[in-house]
């Protein structure tokens, strides 16, 4: 559940100019938010969810992230809550469902962003806080797979009570597989892990924990299997049939799957936008975050630069470096005088 601040700044007639427009409303788009607020500039958030929080809120709600400073424990969607807390007072406009396709301009005359469904934002800088770009599921190669996605075929886990009582087949060696596959014993009926391989790929101390809790009879492992098949009616999953690779099949009945084979990272229309890239990322100058093109920044999980470490807390930290920079464009001449939040306090 969102804060009531949330949907106030989200319900706001929104104003379709503004100081710095937001691409991305994941955990560094949103303290980007508050960043800019402390150096008296507004925002406009733009994602193309149409759920603020990125990542965190869309993959992991309910996971504890352990690397934020200052809680030694915090759920991802606790976080996204404190994040937009946090930027209320600044009283941001969040256009969510809005997949930003077109940015145009430069730094003297001020940018034009254009979304999918053909809203313009006009703003003085822009900074890119697209994660992984348009980020999607890697989905298993089965026949007959749309007819069952969202229903009983899950690439993510939005909330572990839906899968109270069921019987649930996850599939993969990542982390998430791990993950899930510790955590949903705990309220599934039962919960078998297809691997192709007995190698994980997850944290050692996960996998050494998922492997005590097959020997204690709390998940059974179908290893060495891959996904071959779905069976069901109008969605709904009856079975899933994995093979070996020497073709040796398995019928596994259960109600649901949870296929966990990464994401794809596709920057979709940022690639046309004229910035440097390296890969599917976007080149920025390590002090500033300023990417190749005066004006517009790059931040958090999408911005490269050598020694970068692809975590929330990196992120924000080049929220504020980033925004240092960019209020010498939205506010050219003005003295600064830097203040800590003790001093200046909020709004
Ligand atoms: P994202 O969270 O990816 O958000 C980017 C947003 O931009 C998305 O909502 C996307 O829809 C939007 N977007 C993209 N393109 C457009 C466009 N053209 N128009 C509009 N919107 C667009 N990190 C840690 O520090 N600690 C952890 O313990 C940790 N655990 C993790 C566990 C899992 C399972 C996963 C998957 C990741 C984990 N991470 C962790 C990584 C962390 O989630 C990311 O580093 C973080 O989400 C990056 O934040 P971001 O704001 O840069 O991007």
């Amino acid at each position: 559940m969102l804060p009531a601040a949330f949907l106030e700044s989200a319900m706001t007639d929104a104003p379709l100019t503004t100081d710095i427009a937001i691409i991305g409303a994941g955990p560094v788009g949103l303290f980007s938010v508050f960043e800019a607020g402390m150096l008296d500039m507004r925002c406009v958030v733009l994602d193309a969810l149409d759920l603020a929080g990125g990542q965190c809120a869309a993959l992991y709600p309910e996971k504890p992230i352990y690397d934020i400073p200052g809680h030694p424990k915090i759920e991802a969607q606790a976080l996204i809550d404190r994040l937009v807390e946090q930027a209320a007072p600044f009283k941001p406009v969040y256009e969510l469902g809005s997949a930003v396709s077109g940015l145009t301009g430069d730094a003297g005359q001020g940018f034009t962003l254009t979304t999918a469904a053909g809203k313009s934002i006009r703003a003085k800088a822009v900074l890119v806080a697209a994660g992984c770009g348009a980020f999607g599921p890697n989905r298993p190669p089965l026949a007959g797979l749309e007819a069952y996605e969202g229903k009983s075929v899950h690439y993510l886990v939005k909330r572990r009570e839906d899968f109270r009582g069921k019987r649930i087949v996850i599939a993969g060696g990542g982390d998430s597989a791990v993950d899930w596959a510790l955590s949903l014993p705990e309220v599934a009926a039962k919960v078998m892990v297809v691997h192709r391989r007995p190698k994980f790929r997850a944290a050692p101390e996960s996998e050494k924990r998922l492997h005590a809790m097959a020997a204690e009879g709390k998940v059974e492992m179908v290893i060495p299997y891959q996904l071959d098949a779905l069976e069901g009616e109008g969605g709904n999953l009856s079975a899933v049939i994995v093979k070996t690779l020497e073709g040796q099949a398995k019928r596994l009945e259960a109600d649901h799957l949870l296929a966990f084979f990464g994401l794809s990272m596709n920057l979709g229309p940022i690639a046309q936008w004229g910035l440097n890239l390296d890969k599917n990322h976007i080149s920025v100058d390590p002090a500033t975050l300023q990417t190749s093109v005066p004006g517009i920044f790059a931040v958090g999980d999408i911005a490269n630069y050598p020694g970068k470490l692809k975590l929330i807390l990196s992120g924000f930290s080049e929220a504020a470096m980033a925004l240092h920079a960019a209020r010498e464009i939205v506010h050219p001449g003005k003295v600064h005088h830097f203040e800590y939040s003790t001093t200046r306090g909020v709004g």
